[in-house]
């Protein structure tokens, strides 16, 4: 993980750096990183963990984890438990974990509070209403005819929709604020309302729930949170953020202070500062949790920790290392930009991390048969190959050879295209480790496919031996025919084909645009060193690609193993890059 120092500024940093000089906040810096469990983290949101936990770390704050559940409909303890998990495999630990529903009490009796006030009213107008009131960007909207209620009989019908009286959508309870304001968040917005539906943490307690806008200020502020980030689409909502925190100041106000020490937390309420950055964007994916809950939902990939999903759980399936996802969100940088990062960009910071990382394996996926027929029939040897050409200390292993070998199909042409180094009939290529190689006779089937390769190994240009130095233009890779493991090998590629599939100007939606060829699975042969590795351990097959034995699948004894990345970005070349 980096340090303050390797991490690179931004405006927020520079922001929380000058507010600690300051003493602002007594020098504190908490920030919380909020994700509502209505679905799995995606990669977007690793820019916001990574930005707030990396700002804790390097300012000797705290970042909890707070889950943002105040819309019981859509939630769930299967997302609450994977959200966790995925904030742990991206590096990072919470100072405490929270979730709104935490302080329902405390967002209840700050409500009292601002209806005593006169500061809040409960509204009787149906959702349509409370939008024909609520007038347009160029008109102002109109004052409903509730608004105006006794403050006895806002706390008497707020306490009954407390009670449960009501039915769902019947009544609201609404910031009073202005009809007439420029910003439409603050025409009113209601701040709680009825919904009788149980919820994955406060069970059936709560008949009617807060509005984000009004409790996410507040759980800020309970937390002691200093620096509340949140991305763009939130500016226009900072006034009401505000304005909440004015109007309730629980800082101010002994017997709110005391419902949060009721509620179990030790208070430190202070007064939060919202800060927007732009969203992370990707080409090629789509970045939103109800999308991609209808990838899930309608079996167009297999599951939300699919390979091939930009979810959290399915980079980390993929054997993406999570030290590049967070090197990607720092080299992308913080600020109130929006802009679409290419894929490539997070491809290349997976290589770069893997290349130093993963141990060098001989594996190949699309087999030949070749036969070396100057070799004894039976013969066998064990080889001594380097795990990692740049790095001795990954030492060496034992890499069996005989006289029976698989190569890439791909690495033999019968009629061979100009350029094209490696095997051809009658010509020589070097195989990896071994010595260079003649192919003699080339072996076909009834219907023309071609079978094996019957060649001839130069003993002179072994290793250690006096032609070992003899030049020719192409090396292929191997494996031991009678000694290899079997094993399945998803090749993966992206789920989309189009940079932008959101854009749906020609009629066309994101599902229009799954990409046909994005998983394609193989019956690989792997050398027997990679027949019991652990599962999520990552390898380069060389020449081929990085490869995680997965997650799930993956077995001692039936090795399974994803693609997590070609060596060389084929959609950059692709695109003419
Ligand atoms: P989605 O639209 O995918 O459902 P969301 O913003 O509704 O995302 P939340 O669970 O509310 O998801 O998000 C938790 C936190 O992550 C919020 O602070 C949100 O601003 C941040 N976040 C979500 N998506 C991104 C993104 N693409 N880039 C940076 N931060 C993000
Ligand atoms: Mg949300």
């Amino acid at each position: 993980m980096t340090d303050a120092a390797s991490t690179p500024n931004n405006f927020i940093r520079q922001i929380v750096s000058d507010d600690r000089a300051g003493g602002k906040h007594d020098g504190r810096v908490g920030t919380r990183f909020p994700p509502e469990p209505n679905g799995y983290l995606h990669l977007g949101h690793a820019k916001s963990i990574c930005l707030n936990f990396g700002i804790s770390r390097d300012f000797a704050g705290t970042c909890n984890l707070r889950f943002d559940d105040t819309n019981p409909a859509k939630e769930d303890v299967e997302y609450v438990e994977a959200i966790k998990d995925d904030v742990r495999w991206l590096g990072f630990d919470w100072a405490e974990l929270r979730h709104a529903s935490d302080y329902f009490e405390v967002f209840y009796r700050s409500a009292i509070k601002l209806i005593e006030d006169g500061k809040a009213y409960v509204c009787d107008l149906s959702a349509d209403e409370v939008r024909a009131y609520r007038g347009t960007l160029t008109e102002p909207g109109r004052n409903s005819p509730f608004r105006d209620r006794t403050v006895e009989e806002n706390l008497d019908l707020f306490r009954r929709m407390r009670a449960g009286e009501f039915a769902d959508g019947a009544r609201t309870l609404r910031a009073k604020i202005d009809m007439a304001s420029g910003n439409i968040n603050l025409r009113d917005p209601a701040i709680y309302r009825i919904r009788k539906l149980t919820h994955q943490n406060t069970g059936d307690a709560w008949p009617i729930y807060p509005m984000y806008d009004y409790a996410h200020c507040l759980s800020d502020a309970i937390e002691g949170i200093t620096h509340s980030l949140c991305t763009l689409e939130f500016e226009d909502h900072r006034p009401l953020y505000d304005w909440c925190l004015d109007h309730v100041d629980l800082p101010g106000h002994p017997e709110l202070t005391e419902s949060v020490r009721a509620a179990g937390f030790a208070c430190v309420p202070g007064r939060p500062q919202q800060i927007e950055f732009a969203r992370g964007n990707l080409d090629y994916t789509v970045m939103s949790k109800r999308k991609l809950m209808a990838l899930v939902q309608d079996g167009l990939v297999d599951g939300w920790d699919d390979p091939r999903m930009p979810t959290l759980s399915g980079a980390r399936r993929r054997g993406f290392p999570a030290a590049a996802i967070r090197a990607f969100w720092e080299r992308a940088g913080v600020t109130k930009q929006n802009s679409v990062i290419e894929y490539g960009v997070l491809e290349g910071c997976v290589r770069d991390e893997l290349d130093g990382s993963a141990a060098r394996r001989l594996a190949v996926i699309d087999p030949l048969r070749l036969v070396l027929t100057n070799l004894p029939e039976g013969h066998v040897e064990t080889l001594s190959f380097p795990n990692h050409p740049k790095n001795e200390a990954f030492g060496m292993r034992d890499v069996p050879f005989s006289r029976e070998l698989w190569i890439e199909r791909e690495d033999f042409m019968a009629e061979p295209v100009k350029g094209f180094h490696r095997l051809v009939p009658g010509g020589e290529v070097r195989l990896r480790g071994v010595g260079i190689v003649r192919c003699d006779e080339v072996v076909r089937s009834d219907d023309g496919t071609i079978t094996e390769l019957r060649c001839s190994l130069d003993a002179t240009t072994r290793p250690g031996e006096a032609g070992a130095d003899r030049k020719v233009k192409g090396t292929i890779h191997w494996v031991d025919a009678t000694r290899a493991v079997a094993a399945d090998v998803r090749l993966y590629d992206r789920l989309f084909d189009v940079p932008d599939p959101d854009d749906d100007t020609d009629g066309k939606t994101y599902r229009d645009h799954l990409n046909p060829n994005s998983r394609r699975i193989v019956r690989a042969w792997l050398e027997p060193s990679l027949g019991d590795v652990a599962a999520e351990s990552v390898w380069q097959f060389e020449r081929l690609g990085y490869f995680v034995a997965d997650r799930r699948d993956h077995a001692a004894g039936a090795p399974v193993f994803n693609r997590v990345v070609t060596l060389r970005d084929a959609w950059a070349k692709a695109a003419g890059k």
